[in-house]
């Protein structure tokens, strides 16, 4: 503990104080009448980082290291809580704030700074208490920050299931409308058998829309939890691709977009085919719903040791700062009202694409279309 000679300028400490300061290894600055630190106790070196010649005759320790608070703003020298307690003559309590130490290590202090008063109301200084709370802090600000995530996570459940449920709810309600259709026509013993197949074709379709949603949240559930299990097999991707483009034919057609391929002879690896079914068919139906009905197109080349599936489109494209969120879960970048959809399928193609080892990327601009392209290795 240094006690310069201006100490005795505090005439309201007494001899045994200072003796007792000398030994207090917590944070300990007293400031004098004037406002300049006069003794710095052993504590207040240690927790400061920096020598006590270095504060002395200093009016805050915020001359000699820098501090921020627990917004993130930083604080300047004049907000020192020793300062604000010797201008309004009030305690300072508990005033938490990042140390940046002159060593560079970074300490949370928490600081109480409070008037030295003697009889008839003369102010003697004040003494600048302090503790080491990084602990604490740190503690606090993870709880903190798991509650906002576990908040986060329970928002966005409901939001998920609101939508889910709406999801669900729009086939279902067609499929209905459709079955009492045919039964009214099988009742009224009128039905043309054309129609009638047309019906249950149309029917059908929404069972299959239901099955698809389902698929999806099942998804969802075994990708969470980390059951996302890969089947490998050799395979062939430019076949499946042009499987499953013929199998969505149909569904292109309603868009209204023109497709048009290009495919290497054979492009072979060790890859899930069910799970890159599900990738090209979400990609293609992606292209489909946000193509604008222009023209999409498909390719499929070995590029070196790794395959290479895009599919491109012309349609409403994707903002650049939305090219990366649209992959993270429950992620979209239209509104509900214009387009339907769960916010899932990229999300799911990109846990697909990754386990196999793969990238998946977008260029995009709005207006004149997106291209999605796939990259997996032909090896494990
Ligand atoms: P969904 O289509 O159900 O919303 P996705 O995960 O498949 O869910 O897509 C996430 C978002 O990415 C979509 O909501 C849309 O904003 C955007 N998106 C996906 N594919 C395209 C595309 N081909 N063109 C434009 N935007 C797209």
């Amino acid at each position: 503990m240094n006690l310069p000679s201006s100490l005795a300028a505090l005439n309201g400490l007494s001899d045994q104080l200072r003796a007792r300061l000398a030994s207090v290894d917590e944070g300990v600055l007293i400031h004098d009448q004037s406002g300049a630190i006069v003794a710095v106790s052993p504590g207040a070196v240690r927790l400061l980082g920096a020598e006590a010649d270095q504060l002395l005759g200093r009016r805050t320790p915020l001359e000699v290291c820098r501090a921020w608070d627990t917004t993130g703003t930083q604080w300047r020298e004049d907000q020192c809580p020793a300062t604000a307690c010797m201008t309004t003559g009030e305690s300072q309590r508990q005033i938490v704030l990042r140390i940046d130490r002159p060593d560079g290590r970074l300490i949370w202090l928490s600081f109480d700074a409070l008037p030295l008063d003697g009889e008839g109301g003369v102010r003697y200084g004040v003494a600048n208490l302090f503790e080491d709370v990084t602990e604490r802090h740190l503690a606090e600000a993870t709880r903190t920050r798991l509650l906002d995530e576990a908040r986060e996570a329970l928002r966005s459940r409901d939001a998920f299931l609101a939508v889910a449920a709406h999801e669900l709810k729009t086939p279902l309600t067609a499929l209905q409308l459709h079955l009492h259709s045919v039964m009214r026509g099988l009742e009224g013993g009128t039905q043309d058998p054309k129609l009638l197949a047309n019906k249950l074709k149309a029917t059908s379709r929404q069972a299959d829309r239901i099955n698809h949603l389902v698929d999806v949240l099942l998804d969802v559930a075994r990708i969470s939890s980390g059951r996302l299990e890969l089947n490998r097999t050799s395979m062939d991707l430019a076949e499946l691709v042009k499987d499953v483009v013929e199998r969505n034919a149909d569904e292109l057609d309603r868009s209204g977009c023109k497709l048009s391929t290009s495919f290497d002879d054979t492009v072979m690896g060790e890859w899930d085919i069910i799970r890159l079914e599900q990738v090209i068919t979400n990609l293609l139906s992606n292209a489909a719903k946000y193509g604008h009905g222009r023209p999409v197109e498909v390719t499929v080349a070995r590029d070196g040791q790794r395959a290479r599936l895009a599919v491109r489109d012309a349609g409403i494209g994707i903002s650049r700062e939305d090219q990366q969120r649209v992959f993270g879960r429950f992620e979209r970048a239209v509104s509900d009202t214009h387009y339907g959809g769960l916010g899932l399928g990229l999300w799911i193609v990109r846990e697909i694409v990754e386990a196999h080892g793969g990238t998946i990327q977008v260029s995009s601009q709005p207006g004149t279309g997106s291209e999605f392209i796939v990259e997996l290795p032909l090896r494990r």
